[in-house]
């Protein structure tokens, strides 16, 4: 006989783990499915400064492991297996994932979002051999070294700084003549002495066979190009909602999966909650929050049916 949760929650992040917290201590059968370890995009994040209840920070990966501890303390379980495909329409609804099938009367979305990419033909090819997404995963590996950085935001401002005290030299390529970033950042960068920038300008080819070797550069105002050799290419240019499993299944916005506050999506009982949905401020204790919502939809929901 096929075993039917009540909750299926689709990653490990805060908003998953959040959910499976409020569901399992609200007496709900939970398992969550997680591709490889708890804590999502907040486990690559060495210092989180700006989740309360940690005056000195805490490190991200740490963090993900506690929501895990917590939520299993309650009695939620975790597998870990990769989601293939989904029937989220079905009764109960079908997730076909590398540990076999699993049904659930409610489902969470929790997958977040993963790195945007620049889209370049070779740019697949040389990810990890040279090509890069998170400068406080990879950069070490470029101590002394050049590397290339594209972006104008935050993350591309956070990750211009990091990188300057590990790299010989940085440059910082961005697509206007001004960051996005806050002004805080400006004038940190301003100061350091081995960034130099690219204003107005693109990468529109990456050299190198089995590593990188060089990017080059086109100036968007002149036209003019030039063939930079570095070491690395990290990418910061913002993130993308990791929603392939659920277009032509659920109303997207902008590409990322519509839902309010109160986390439904448009199939009840299937909820989204943290970086994957519609919402102005995409942060852990947003995500967290979101979590708790779904749990509480859910429960009102499996009362109802
Ligand atoms: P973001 O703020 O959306 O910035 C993305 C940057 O990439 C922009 O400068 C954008 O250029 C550029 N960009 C986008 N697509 C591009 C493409 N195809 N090619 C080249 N450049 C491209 O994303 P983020 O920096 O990842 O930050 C995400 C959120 O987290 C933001 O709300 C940010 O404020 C927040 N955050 C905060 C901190 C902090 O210290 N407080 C740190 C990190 C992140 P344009 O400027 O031309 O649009």
């Amino acid at each position: 006989m096929k075993r039917i949760y009540d909750m299926v929650i689709l990653g490990g992040g805060p908003g998953g783990y959040t959910a499976a917290l409020y569901a399992a201590r609200a007496g709900l059968d939970v398992l969550v499915l997680e591709k490889l370890s708890a804590g999502g995009q907040m486990a690559l994040t060495s210092q989180v400064d700006n989740y309360p209840g940690f005056p000195e920070g805490v490190d991200g990966f740490e963090l993900g492991m506690r929501f895990q501890e917590q939520a299993q303390r309650f009695g939620a379980v975790t597998e870990y297996a990769e989601v293939r495909s989904m029937e989220l329409g079905a009764e109960p609804k079908v997730l076909h994932t590398s540990g076999g099938d699993f049904y659930a009367r409610t489902v969470v979305l929790a997958m977040g979002a993963g790195a945007r990419k620049l889209g370049l033909p070779d740019e697949d090819r040389l990810t990890g051999r040279g090509v890069n997404y998170c400068a406080h995963c990879d950069g070490m590996f470029y101590r002394g070294k050049t590397v290339a950085l594209v972006g104008g935001g935050n993350s591309a401002a956070a990750e211009a700084l990091y990188l300057s005290r590990i790299a010989k030299k940085v440059i910082l390529i961005h697509r206007r003549d001004t960051l996005r970033a806050t002004k805080l950042y400006h004038e940190q960068l301003m100061q350091l002495p081995n960034l130099e920038f690219r204003w107005n300008s693109a990468v529109t080819e990456l050299a190198g066979h089995d590593r990188l070797s060089g990017v080059k550069v086109k100036n968007l105002i002149s036209g003019a190009e030039e063939e930079l050799p570095v070491d690395g290419l990290f990418v910061s240019i913002g993130r993308q909602p990791a929603t392939e499993l659920v277009t032509g299944q659920l109303e997207l916005d902008n590409g990322y999966i519509r839902a309010d506050e109160s986390t439904k999506t448009s199939i009840p009982g299937v909820y989204a909650v943290g970086d994957i949905r519609t919402k102005a401020l995409r942060q852990i204790l947003t995500a967290a929050a979101d979590g708790a919502n779904a749990a509480h939809e859910a429960e009102l929901y499996l009362t109802a049916g």
